[in-house]
């Protein structure tokens, strides 16, 4: 572990007031941390700075060839006002998987570990109170060669951002409407679909534009090969359940290996349901959904936790899971690891970092 700057901010902003209007993103903290990577050196100059733009060259290679990825993941505040992230370690490792794909190099994992406690304990005040809220923390790395040649950049930033963000369902968890994506693919086999890269959602943001319009909140995406095998909606794994069983497409390179999905997958077992992963074929899925054999459907992600399906349209055909409202089981997982993530409930599994 790097030994880490502090360079205080000496014009610390003014907190939101009103904690119910947070939203997403749209605001952040005083401070941010940065590392630099040069080739021969390692990472290098580990430092906590006031948060503030970027001085970049337009050449710079993220620029033109979107060497980018980032992570997502959230700092809690318990009741006792205590403050605890949820599986770190598991978000930096994929993190440094997400770049060896993407040819960057491996992260120093327990420097940046470091300089994010650091961080967090440093901003703390900016960790919002109110039930449901949280703040969130957004790791990037990106390429600064300065230069148009196409080649791995020598250079590399890596920096945390962090964003005090609001409940994500005020009224109870809300079912969403979905768009199952059959013109468009997200990923396809030997791709970067597994990584947190920018450009798997550049790639996603025109379909998803189309979906809205048409009234959907999200885009179902299918395999980039066959069109035909379930994969995930934009920024969530999908799970189905059938009784008590949950199935959910199997981790096929294709698909982000959600810390979510596995978290919820754990948690499902623990608490006396079947779980299985593997191939889904949609129109099954739709059918199983139309039939009613099928009895709930939900997305998995840090930001929404368990974001319930309430409509599925498949080729100008539409459908509704179950009646229409939020399942038992989406229920329960999403009680139990909110449970776990807040404090309110034990933590069995040692996902937990107090700070
Ligand atoms: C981040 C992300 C997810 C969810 O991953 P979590 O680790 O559970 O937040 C799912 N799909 C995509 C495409 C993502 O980028």
């Amino acid at each position: 572990m790097q030994e880490i700057s502090v360079t205080r901010n000496p014009s610390p902003k003014q907190k939101p007031k009103d904690e119910s209007a947070l939203g997403f993103g749209r605001l952040f903290t005083d401070h941010m941390f940065l590392m630099n990577f040069e080739e021969g050196k390692g990472w290098i100059n580990p430092r906590i700075v006031p948060y503030g733009p970027f001085d970049m060259d337009p050449a710079s290679m993220v620029l033109h060839y979107g060497q980018a990825i980032f992570e997502g993941m959230k700092c809690y505040r318990r009741e006792d006002g205590g403050l605890q992230l949820f599986r770190p370690t598991d978000n930096l490792a994929r993190m440094t998987r997400s770049a060896q794909r993407m040819g960057m190099p491996a992260l120093d994992e327990e420097t940046a570990l470091e300089g994010l406690k650091q961080l967090i304990r440093l901003d703390a005040d900016w960790v919002p109170h109110r039930d449901g809220t949280s703040l969130y923390i957004r790791p990037t790395m990106i390429s600064t060669d300065v230069g148009l040649g196409v080649h791995a950049s020598k250079t590399y930033l890596f920096y945390i951002i962090l964003s005090p963000v609001g409940a994500y369902y005020k009224e109870g968890l809300k079912p969403v409407s979905i768009y199952v994506e059959d013109e468009y693919v997200r990923a396809v086999r030997g791709g970067v679909g597994f990584t947190k890269c920018a450009g798997n959602y550049a790639a996603s943001i025109l379909a998803g534009s189309i979906a809205e319009e048409k009234g959907f909140s999200q885009v179902l995406w299918l395999d980039g090969v066959e069109q035909k095998y379930v994969e995930e909606v934009g920024s969530m794994n999908m799970m189905f359940a059938y009784g008590n069983k949950i199935v959910t497409p199997k981790l096929n390179g294709s698909i982000l290996p959600g810390i979510t999905r596995d978290s919820v997958l754990k948690l499902a077992a623990s608490l006396g349901y079947e779980t299985e992963e593997g191939r889904l074929d949609v129109e099954q899925i739709f059918a199983d959904t139309k039939s009613g054999k099928l009895t709930e459907a939900f997305g998995t992600g840090t930001a929404a936790v368990i974001s319930p399906v309430g409509t599925l349209a498949l080729r100008g055909e539409k459908t509704t899971v179950g009646d229409g409202s939020i399942g038992k089981i989406s229920q329960k997982l999403y009680d139990t690891l909110t449970g776990i993530q807040y404090g309110r409930l034990p933590d069995e599994f040692g996902w937990i970092v107090k700070l």
